[in-house]
């Protein structure tokens, strides 16, 4: 190509691949989040998600592992050995049709904060408010409505009543207020007898006075985590900061509510440090900035969704 009268190479190559969990298995080979082996980035099985102790460069996928791999599952003719195979490394049954091209397909697959980050706070929600009593919810109303939240916000939804109009951003926000918000109102009596019982159970709390306070302090750990995770410049310092942060929180969440435990989306805190560090942050990578991207794009090519005339 001629560009200001010099001729120049140019070379189109694949810089990174953003997308949600399921659709970011996909594209990188892997099985599905709900197998045994169904993490893009490492092997671990589904019943030790949220251990963080795991030796993550023994239990890492890499590419050239995985080239192999895929070559054993295409030699193999059986087709019930082939889906043994598949089983036994988690990938698909066939390379994905972006391995045609030179890419790494795990570095360039990273998990995306965004949809993880709002995946959690969302399930967070719905258990805290699935704890409150009828006087709980109440006051947690009450707090919700009085509570100055910025001007420049758009409203957020009723998050008892309206949860599931919630938008990504919406979860987002909510998380930075949610802390204050319990703290405003939150007493033993805003929860479920029962419910109370079994948290004290799980977190070994001796009175059960304290579970208000263990609840509030997996609203911090998830904020705290979540103004981390989404940074704009990180320091070798912060970057430990990041990895203790999502630490602390992969320690709290399972211990408080047995939902978390190896959940998937919490997973994902176990490969971030890897992906910022790739990419500088974590934001690079985000959704979010793809989405950006596309309508400047579109914008520039209009009409560019293809349509079949007769
Ligand atoms: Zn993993």
């Amino acid at each position: 190509m001629n560009i200001q009268g010099q001729d120049v190479w140019v070379i189109a190559s694949i810089g990174v691949v953003t997308a949600d969990l399921p659709q970011g298995n996909d594209l990188a080979g892997v099985l599905r989040q709900n197998a045994n082996k169904g993490c893009r980035s490492c092997t671990i099985s589904k019943d030790s998600f949220t251990d963080f102790t795991q030796d993550i460069a023994l239990t890492s996928r890499y590419h050239h592992l995985t080239d192999s791999e895929f070559a054993l599952i295409s030699a193999e003719t059986v087709i019930s050995q082939k889906k043994q195979l598949s089983r036994k490394y988690g990938l698909k049954l066939q390379p994905n049709i972006l391995d045609e091209l030179k890419r790494e397909r795990y570095l360039q697959t990273p998990q995306d904060i965004y949809h993880v980050t709002a995946g959690k706070i969302g399930r967070l929600l719905k258990l805290t408010c699935e704890l409150f009593s009828q006087e709980g919810e109440n006051d947690f109303i009450k707090t919700w409505k009085d509570f100055e939240k910025p001007k420049t916000w758009s409203r957020i939804p009723n998050p008892i009543s309206h949860r599931e109009s919630f938008m990504m951003s919406d979860y987002l926000r909510l998380a930075i207020i949610m802390p204050f918000i319990l703290n405003r109102f939150l007493k033993i009596t805003s929860l479920k007898n029962n419910e109370a019982k079994n948290i004290q159970q799980r977190t070994g709390a001796s009175r059960i006075n304290l579970v208000k306070n263990i609840i509030i302090t997996c609203w911090v750990h998830i904020a705290k985590t979540m103004s981390m995770v989404f940074k704009s410049k990180f320091t070798i310092n912060s970057y430990e900061e990041l990895q203790q942060s999502l630490k602390e929180e992969m320690n709290i969440l399972p211990k408080v509510f047995s939902e978390f435990v190896n959940l998937p989306n919490l997973h994902v805190s176990v490969h971030l440090l890897m992906h910022a560090k790739t990419y500088g942050t974590l934001i690079n990578t985000q959704c979010g900035i793809k989405e950006m991207v596309h309508r400047v794009f579109k914008a520039m090519v209009p009409g560019q969704i293809a349509r079949i005339l007769n």
